[in-house]
């Protein structure tokens, strides 16, 4: 019997999973079945353009998945039994379906976390998902000249949407509550270079401003002063979906499967976990952040862990190692940030045009990654040397 590894989530980290297993390890020796909820693979990474109102590149996963004899099914995971080794699966076509597995990798990313704000969930909207930033975008299609658009929160996903929209829709009045300083753990200088990009965006910012609860007009500040709103965008950050948490598997706090170093959920080995979904720890000790660059590092880390244990080879893997963040201010402008062992911004910085240019070529390879061309190096399978029997099937 063949190996079975199902990859839930086609998303950066478990789409690059899927795409390397399945060129690493020969076909004749495991099967790589890979579950995702939607057709298409979506680049969250841009969403913020999607809401602004650019149109990207649709890329169906049966496309990229031709002839990578990756087995795609397109299928909602409704529940993960780590002692029986097995997921529930819902189709489109109503059917369900419970699989086996013989090692999970588990990718199912995130959605936005509203963090329990009342009216939040019902009122804001988001750009964490693509129905989400879908709907923002057909809603700034029908504002007003001057009406209210309200970003709260001065994440990386805050600045990135609010700097995006402001550049699209110049005559809204854009606004972005932030519970702090936006960009404050940026150097001195990348902090001056994103107040310049706000004023010349025009985009307003209510610093030290707590959102206690969001109404249909408007956002209540703690203090009690209502902020009219015409559209609010909850920018809050990425919770986990609740699958793991209701499952066997040993979690943390937010929900995030506990792995070790090479990947491995702390309490089941046969599940790996990686991306956004994963408590990975990074050479600081510092969990990994949720963003793009954990998923492709964690999913590296999960396939090199998975083709020493089945073939016996190890391959080079990059340090889990959060370097920076690269954060975009509109088309024409970004802020490349360079983070010592992923705790203090070093002085140095990059922004303006050639640092936007430099993001540009940093999706672009990111979506080439998630396509197969596996960093452009070249991959050699190699036949696997035992084959663990399967629990179920
Ligand atoms: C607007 C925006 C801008 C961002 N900008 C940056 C940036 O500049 N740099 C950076 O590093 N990061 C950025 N991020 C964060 C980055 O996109 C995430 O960290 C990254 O997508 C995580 O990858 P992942 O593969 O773990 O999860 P995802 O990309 O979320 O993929 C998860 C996959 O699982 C599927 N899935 C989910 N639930 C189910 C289910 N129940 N059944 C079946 N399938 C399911 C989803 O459809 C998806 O395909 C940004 C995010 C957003 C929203």
């Amino acid at each position: 019997m063949k190996h079975r590894i199902v990859v839930l989530g086609a998303g950066y980290a478990g789409a690059q999973a899927a795409n390397l297993l399945a060129r690493r390890i020969p076909p004749e020796d495991a099967e790589v079945v890979l579950v995702n909820a939607e057709s298409g693979f979506v680049e969250r990474m841009r969403l913020h353009q999607v809401a602004a109102g650019q149109d990207l590149e649709p890329r169906l996963l049966a496309a990229m998945f031709t002839g990578t004899g990756v087995d795609l099914r397109i299928a909602s995971v409704t529940a993960v039994d780590a002692d029986a080794r097995t997921v529930a699966l819902d189709h489109p076509d109503g059917r369900t379906e419970i699989l086996g597995y013989d090692t999970l990798v588990y990718a199912l990313g995130s959605a936005v976390n509203d963090n329990g704000v009342p009216g939040a969930a019902e009122h804001a909207h988001q750009i964490a998902s693509r129905p989400g930033a879908l709907l923002l975008r057909d809603r700034l299609r029908s504002l007003a000249e001057g009406s209210h658009l309200l970003f709260v929160g001065e994440g990386l996903t805050g600045i990135e949407g609010v700097t995006e929209t402001a550049e699209s829709y110049p005559h809204l009045d854009v606004a972005l509550v932030a519970r702090g300083e936006p960009g404050a753990w940026l150097s001195a200088g990348a902090q001056r270079h994103l107040a310049r990009a706000f004023d010349r965006l025009g985009v307003t910012v209510l610093p030290h401003t707590a959102v206690a609860r969001v109404e249909p007009g408007a956002v209540i500040t703690e203090d009690g002063t209502a902020i009219a709103a015409d559209a609010t965008v909850w920018t809050g950050g990425f919770a986990v979906h609740p699958i793991a948490d209701a499952s066997a598997l040993s979690t943390a706090d937010n929900g995030q499967i506990l792995v070790d170093r090479d990947m491995r959920s702390v309490s089941h080995p046969e599940v790996l976990a990686i991306g956004d979904a994963a408590r990975a720890v990074a050479n600081s000790g510092l969990a990994l952040p949720m963003s793009c660059y954990t998923a492709g590092v964690t999913a590296m880390a999960a396939v090199n862990t998975l083709t020493a244990a089945l073939t016996g080879h190890r391959a080079l893997a990059l340090p889990p190692i959060h370097y920076g963040n690269h954060i975009s201010l509109g088309r024409r402008d970004a802020i490349i940030q360079a983070l010592n062992g992923g705790v203090r911004s070093f002085g140095w910085y990059l922004g303006g045009r050639t640092a936007a240019r430099l993001k540009e070529a940093a999706l672009r390879s990111v979506a080439r990654n998630v396509d197969g061309a596996d960093l452009q190096l070249p991959v050699r399978a190699r036949r696997v040397r035992a084959r663990p029997a399967r629990a179920t099937t």
